[in-house]
């Protein structure tokens, strides 16, 4: 395996924005950041569809999931840590 592919073992970060709880690892040599509760395999079609990735837990790691991965994988699902939207500020209703 190249170096710059590297997976490792996933931790447990606070977001820097949001302050909740992710798992943060390298996936393949890219970064990932993932929502800690795993995702219905029925609900992964229409995160992918939002563009969103995906990643299986494996042995602590988290390994990219491509779509085409077989539906019988048993790997827990997560997916990318998207921060909650805040109530903007400064906006009132008139
Ligand atoms: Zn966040």
């Amino acid at each position: 395996m190249s170096e710059h592919l590297i997976t490792t073992k996933a931790e447990i970060q606070a977001c820097t924005r949001c302050r909740r709880i992710t798992l943060h690892g390298i996936s393949e040599g890219l970064t990932a950041t993932v929502d800690p509760a795993p995702i219905a395999r029925a609900d992964e079609p229409a995160i992918h569809a939002n563009g969103i990735p995906t990643y299986s837990l494996r042995a602590g790691r988290l390994d990219y999931r491509d779509p085409d991965i077989p539906p019988t994988d048993p790997a827990p699902i997560l997916a990318t840590h998207i921060c909650p939207k805040l109530p903007e500020q400064g906006v009132f209703p008139i």
